[in-house]
């Protein structure tokens, strides 16, 4: 190994030992709060960014840490041991805006807003998702017709993690013919304050209270020429995917570290009550679920790691994030099942952890691409390539 090599080693281990110690004493001790106030207090996301976490996913050139993907999957596995409200705040930062404005933003751009989000100071949002385009993205209805030096944008976002809070909006939106599809559509850097952009209240939901997810009205938003992402026009759902597959990979890495945790509580209670004069981990019964539960966390933790080496390695590897973020998916609603019962009644109190975490890891298996759009991207990609052989 080159001397600089273990030291960016050592450099990194110390690092993820801070965020493991941050993650353990400042946001877990805080979770409840986050449920009750349904927001982070002021001072945790402070810390948040003078830990750097805004930061993880962008090179020292503009501010930030520099760790590759690996390793960023690695300090996610960490920090998302505490509720994965606290990753929510930073999450559409560091992957689905920034790492677009990093591979396709013009210099202008990159230097404009990257090292502000690598600081924290401007939080990204990105909007693709609306009424009549969930899974079928390419069917953005919301237009940006060019007007002399500028563009007019008019539509609405729905499902806007971070829309309240954010300083910056990826907007996706239609430059082409309305039937023009996928082709069609180019993104847009829209800042707050932009005559014309509104962010309703969030929504309430089935869990994640803290994370504020809501709508994007852009009535005859006007934006000058250079807010359009990387000045090409028709490319937007290629940058779209680009921050997609970012946070797909991501959000596989906030399952294991959320099974984690549910495995953590799990642990704690089986350890402690005792019925018909046991422990009750000393039943084989539950001594299953907790294999089963390792098992496929462990599995999960191993391919997500896999997919993370690839990413750095490049081409982004498409397929294996689409396994790596359905499995792991799908793993901790499992998990998270099995916790519940573990723990009997006090599963279903909302006095443990638990019952939080269970509503919680819910929607893992619906944003960034459903269970069943990840299948079916996996097999469409398998029957392609067994055409490309058979032909
Ligand atoms: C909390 C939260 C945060 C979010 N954050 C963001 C964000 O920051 N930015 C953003 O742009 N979007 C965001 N989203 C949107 C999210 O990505 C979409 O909800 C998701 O892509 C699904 O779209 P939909 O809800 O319209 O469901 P639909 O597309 O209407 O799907 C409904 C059901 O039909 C199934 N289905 C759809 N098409 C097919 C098919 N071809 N074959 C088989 N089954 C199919 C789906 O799997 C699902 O079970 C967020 C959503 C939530 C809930």
């Amino acid at each position: 190994m080159h001397g600089s090599d273990s030291r960016v080693e050592d450099a990194f281990s110390a690092y993820l030992a801070r965020v493991r110690a941050f993650s353990r004493d400042v946001l877990r001790p805080a979770e409840e709060r986050v449920e009750a106030e349904d927001a982070i207090p002021e001072e945790i996301v402070a810390a948040m960014r003078e830990l750097g976490l805004f930061g993880i996913s962008l090179p020292p050139q503009f501010g930030g840490l520099g760790w590759n993907m690996e390793q960023q999957v690695l300090l996610t596995m960490e920090f998302t041991q505490a509720s994965a409200v606290y990753r929510s705040r930073f999450s559409t930062t560091i992957g689905l805006t920034s790492q677009v404005i990093l591979d396709y933003g013009t210099p202008a751009q990159q230097q404009l807003y990257l090292p502000a989000m690598a600081a924290g100071r401007v939080t990204g949002a990105f909007c693709l998702t609306e009424e009549a385009a969930g899974s079928d993205a390419g069917a953005v209805a919301t237009r940006a017709v060019r007007d002399g030096a500028d563009y007019v944008i008019s539509g609405v976002k729905r499902y806007i993690t971070n829309a309240p809070d954010a300083d910056l909006f990826l907007v996706v939106a239609r430059t082409g013919a309305p039937d023009s599809g996928g082709e069609g559509l180019s993104c847009f850097l829209v800042e707050r304050g932009t005559p014309g952009l509104t962010t309703p209240p969030h929504s309430r939901m089935m869990g994640q209270r803290g994370s504020h997810v809501g709508e994007v009205h852009l009535d005859a938003c006007r934006v000058p020429k250079g807010a359009l992402l990387g000045s090409k026009e028709g490319n937007g759902l290629k940058l779209a995917l680009r921050g997609i597959n970012h946070a797909r990979t991501h959000v596989a890495a906030t399952c294991v570290g959320q099974a984690l945790r549910l495995m953590d509580e799990a642990l704690d209670y089986l350890t402690r009550r005792r019925q018909f004069g046991s422990l009750i981990g000393e039943f084989q019964a539950l001594q299953v679920l907790l294999g089963e539960s390792q098992s496929e966390i462990s599995a999960a933790r191993a391919l997500v790691l896999e997919c993370a080496r690839q990413f750095d390695r490049g081409p982004i590897p498409h397929g294996e994030i689409a396994c790596a973020k359905l499995f792991a998916s799908e793993m901790v609603s499992r998990v998270a099942d099995r916790v519940v019962q573990m723990l009997g009644g006090q599963g279903y109190l909302e006095e443990r952890a638990v019952a939080r975490l269970y509503r919680d890891v819910r929607l893992f298996r619906i944003f960034e691409g459903t269970s069943q759009i990840q299948q079916i991207n996996i097999a469409r990609r398998l029957l392609r390539e067994a055409g490309q052989r058979a032909a």
